[in-house]
């Protein structure tokens, strides 16, 4: 058996990242920057005020002021200026008047009404007081964005504000998916003995598009040399990682294996893999696409997906370092996870519980077993929201904490 960590590797270093290419900003969400995103001006582009108030000298604060303007946001204050002992209302987002070097919001001036001549500022303020400066947020030149980084939301939004239409981007990887097995059958239609309702494709298609890459549903193919070998050819030719189900055990029907052997030019792996669920899974790349030859198990299936096509495929796009694994946290084990000694680390799925904790004390999280481990028991896997770590022996006793990855 190999070690999962050594499987691990040797998979991320076979998907190298795909080319970049320059989409609309609004199509580059959960992608990563292929270059630098520098600010071609500043943002904002003048100085401006964070506060409705006044705009005003801050020398003369305290105190009386003649209002001699108004400037709300979208006004030009071409031709406006605040003079000694004088003030301009003033509402947030508008360009700050010549001659002002601070702002009095609303809640420190004398309550009157919008019409007054005179204002009182019954607080001082320093320079620069609500003064939000030109190029605060971005200054030009700066580099905003760093080549690698993912483009979120809030990075569309901050490509927006620079002006910013597109942008460079590891390209979206195209993820084709397929199922082998003559027992499988797709819809709700009678089965015939023998027979069993296919989901591991169903579930790895709705895999892939939560994770961000595109999915490609390449359909059932049956436990037939020739024919797995043909959908594997063509997919390797028009997808960037495909995840193939089925035909990677040791049974005569298992032909998955010897297909990608005899198609992947000395780079095919087939693995025990020292975890439980999901021993067994063979790799390699056909026509430099990495396959995954992952296990039919449903369990198994989804839990080799996670461990090692998530990893594979986000490395493809640009991921790099920790950004390619789920963040692991420590939990505790209320009724303990069980288990007996067999030289595998255990992957047990389990819902996780936040528990809110005293001011002052970080939270905590709690996770507790949901129904049948059994590698085709996949209700358990549905309501599963983390998988615990648990290493070779006996098990964590009840209370005490076990590392778990987080799939939510
Ligand atoms: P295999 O890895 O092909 O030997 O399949 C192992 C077990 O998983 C068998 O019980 C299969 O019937 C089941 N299985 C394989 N593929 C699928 C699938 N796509 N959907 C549901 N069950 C499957
Ligand atoms: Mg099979």
């Amino acid at each position: 058996m190999t070690p999962l960590d050594e499987v691990q590797r040797l998979v991320v270093q076979a998907c190298t990242p795909l080319a970049p290419v320059e989409v609309p900003a609004a199509e580059a969400v959960g992608c990563t920057l292929a270059a630098d995103v520098v600010a071609a001006e500043d943002v904002p582009p003048w100085p401006n005020t964070g506060m409705d108030g006044v705009a005003v000298r801050a020398a003369d604060t305290p105190g009386r002021l003649r209002v001699v303007g108004y400037l709300p946001a979208g006004a030009d204050p071409a031709g406006m200026a605040v003079g000694a002992g004088q003030a301009i209302r003033i509402m947030t987002g508008a360009p700050m008047p010549e001659g002002a070097d601070a702002v009095v919001p609303v809640e420190d001036l004398r309550p009157g009404q919008p019409e007054d001549d005179e204002v009182e500022a019954l607080i001082g303020v320093q320079p620069g007081r609500h003064v939000r400066p030109a190029g605060g947020d971005a200054a030009a030149g700066e580099v905003v964005l760093p080549a690698g980084a993912e483009v979120t939301p809030g990075a569309v939004g901050v490509l927006a504000s620079l002006g910013l239409a597109t942008c460079s981007v590891v390209r979206r990887a195209r993820v084709g998916v397929l199922s082998t097995g003559d027992e499988l059958v797709e819809g709700s239609g009678p089965l015939r003995p023998g027979q069993i309702r296919e989901s591991n494709r169903p579930a790895l298609l709705a895999t892939v598009r939560a994770e961000g890459f595109e999915a490609v549903d390449l359909g059932i193919v049956a436990d037939d040399e020739a024919v797995i070998r043909a959908a594997i050819v063509e997919a390797a030719a028009t997808c960037d990682a495909v995840l193939t189900t089925g035909g990677v055990s040791m049974g005569d029907a298992d032909h998955v294996k010897g297909v990608l052997d005899e198609l992947s030019g000395g780079t095919f792996r087939w693995f025990q893999v020292a975890i439980r669920p999901a021993k067994p899974f063979a790799f390699g790349t056909v026509a430099g696409t990495p396959v995954f030859g992952l296990p039919g198990n449903p369990v198994s299936c989804l839990v080799s997906f996670e461990l090692f096509g998530r990893p594979g495929i986000r490395r493809r796009m640009g991921f790099a370092g920790e950004r390619l694994w789920r963040p692991v946290v420590a939990a505790e084990a209320p009724d303990g996870l069980r288990r007996r000694p067999d030289g595998k680390l255990h992957l047990v799925r389990v819902a996780t519980e936040l528990v809110p904790q005293d001011d002052g004390h970080p939270v905590r999280w709690l996770v507790r077993e949901r129904g049948s481990q059994a590698s085709n028991a996949l209700t358990a896997m549905a309501v599963a929201d983390a998988l615990a770590l648990v290493p070779d022996g006996d098990g964590v006793p009840p209370g005490a904490s076990v590392n778990c990855w987080l799939l939510r």
